[in-house]
């Protein structure tokens, strides 16, 4: 049997809050993957609820007694429509949390959201898709209007069955479905009460009139014509959005244009909301620098998140997928796909650029220094410091790098990842320390600096390499910038966030080099030599290369 995940609910409930936010969550509970708790912050509420929908009550637990749940939480889901930051607090140190159609304050802080409703808000969720509904698409049905169905909800806070009634009940035949928290139940006309699933009965009927929200779209998926009374102007928004028919406020039904505009509607593509969240890698780790967990997200993708760290100013990504391992392909297959050739077919070019890179470090290290190149990969940078004059050691993850180092460059590299977990038998301190492209990898920068720091001698250079999130591209598109972001990038720094950090960890940067200046992502109009010559000074004066070399001097130690 696949493993159990045990996952904390927190419905939306509350006076005027209706009964569609506990149902929709309720599948978790026949779930057998899952171990289902209840949260909420008016337990009284929702132990009155509890009873109501058959849940279990020791099940339902009050906010303040979140911890005194038997079990090891693996996910908290909100389906709370506005959670605020306080709620936010309160949860993230708890477990991870997964937010559906949330639209409150903590929508940008929480670490993965879903929107299965349409909404307004400007910020895209990590995952949108009204078929997390699970609806049955069925044939419209054609027929004269006679039946009406009036269903607002478990509650009715704004009181339209009544007013739709009144409206409607001398012209057609009307039903109205009582919900378990309505003050008024009886409207003198047809009555349904205490129905567990709506979903069976709409084919009974004509025309559903409803607000905009679960009981339209599982009435449309029926096949049943759907005409919208919205509360508010919000909703009334929400419907347009979403392509549905809406009443005036007089009640004035046009059948035919309800039947037409009900073939506009989007149903998404059909899936489990309880498969789609058990399947879901979701961390609730801050900064991997300084671990602030409050800070907003930027963007989000399905796999994963990005954040920007206000303290330390860089960006930040949370995946939501397993690990990616680096194997041989890494150097091979997948490094030919993005590069034209392998990486040791590219070996004698990245060890020229090497050359530059010694350059600078020797500005401020003697040549008989000792150098520890961190993700040396199979070596270039080690044979280029070697023809410096530098001592050079290598390490890295790749058993396959390290042999080809050990054997065939006859130079010294050790298996292992980093941070290191016990002292190099080789070398306890540096002169210099390097990581070309290798720090964007790290989830943990702070352990990762902190490390640096220790094994650098004083006075020693630090130097590495990684993309640019200020330069050309991501100026001219942050959104695209991070979509082409590769999924194994945790970090994302610019010269500037770069030089505050490694000031944290005891380092004073002497030189920042700008690289990966590529006048076509100015856009197609740089054509001719003079052009491209004058983007490439305007690249390098305004600092707009996509990646970047950084050197630093270790001055204190932490
Ligand atoms: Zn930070």
């Amino acid at each position: 049997m696949a493993e159990r995940r045990t996952v904390v609910l927190y419905p939306h409930l509350g006076p005027k809050a209706g009964t569609g936010h506990i149902k929709r969550l309720l599948p978790f509970f026949s779930d057998v993957r899952f171990k289902v708790y209840v949260i909420h912050r008016n337990p009284k509420f929702v132990k009155e609820i509890s009873n109501k929908f058959d849940i279990d009550s020791e099940r339902v637990f009050p906010l303040s007694e979140i911890k005194t749940i038997p079990d090891n939480i693996d996910l908290i889901v909100l389906d709370n429509r506005e959670s605020d930051r306080y709620l936010y607090d309160k949860l993230k140190n708890v477990a991870p949390i997964v937010a559906i159609d949330e639209g409150g304050d903590s929508r940008k802080l929480i670490p993965y959201t879903i929107d299965i409703l349409p909404n307004l808000l400007d910020s895209r969720p990590n995952y949108n898709n009204i078929g997390l509904l699970d609806l049955n698409i069925k044939e419209p049905i054609d027929r004269e209007l006679k039946n009406i169905l009036i269903s607002f909800g478990g509650q009715d806070p704004y009181q339209l069955t009544r007013k739709a009634v009144d409206a409607l009940k001398d012209k057609y035949s009307v039903t109205t479905v009582i919900g378990p928290l309505f003050t008024k139940k009886d409207f003198g006309v047809n009555k349904i009460e205490n129905l567990s699933n709506l979903k069976n009965i709409f084919s009974n009927y004509d025309l559903v009139i409803t607000s905009f929200g679960l009981t339209a779209y599982e009435a449309a998926a029926e096949g049943v014509p759907v005409a919208l009374v919205n509360p508010t102007q919000y909703h009334q928004d929400l419907s347009n959005k979403a392509g549905f028919y809406t009443l005036d406020n007089k009640f004035n039904i046009n059948y035919k244009k309800a039947k037409k505009l009900f073939n506009n509607i989007e149903f998404g593509i059909k899936e489990s909301l309880t498969d789609f969240i058990y399947n879901l890698e979701v961390s609730s780790l801050g900064c991997p620098i300084c671990g602030r967990k409050n800070n907003s997200s930027i963007q989000r993708f399905k796999n994963r998140t990005y954040y920007h760290c206000f303290h330390c100013s860089v960006d930040y990504m949370a995946a939501h997928q397993k690990d990616v391992t680096y194997s041989n392909n890494y150097f091979f297959e997948d490094y030919k796909e993005q590069y034209g050739k392998t990486y040791l077919e590219d070996f004698d070019h990245i060890s020229n650029l090497g050359l530059g890179r010694i350059n600078n470090i020797l500005k401020k290290v003697k040549t008989e220094s000792t150098l520890l190149d961190i993700g040396c990969a199979y070596g270039p940078f080690l044979k280029a410091a070697e023809s410096k004059g530098l001592t050079p050691y290598g390490l890295d993850v790749s058993k396959d790098a390290v042999d080809y180092i050990n054997n065939e460059l006859d130079l010294k590299a050790i298996n292992s990842p980093f941070p290191l977990s016990k002292p190099l038998d080789f070398n306890s301190s540096f002169d210099c320390i390097t990581m070309w492209y290798v720090i964007e990898h790290f989830k943990n920068i702070d352990d990762v600096l902190t490390q640096v720091n220790n094994l650098l001698n004083s006075g020693g250079v630090f130097a590495f390499s990684t993309p640019n999130s200020a330069g050309i591209s991501s100026k001219k598109s942050h959104n695209n910038f991070l979509k082409n972001s590769p999924d194994d990038h945790f970090t994302i720094w610019s010269p500037k966030s770069a030089k505050k950090v490694l000031k944290e960890y005891g380092f004073k940067v002497y030189k920042v080099k700008m690289t990966g200046h590529h006048p076509n992502r100015f856009g197609r109009y740089v054509k001719g030599k003079f052009l491209h010559r004058l983007f490439m000074i305007i690249s390098h004066v305004f600092k707009l290369g996509d990646t970047f070399e950084i050197y630093c001097i270790k001055e204190t130690t932490i």
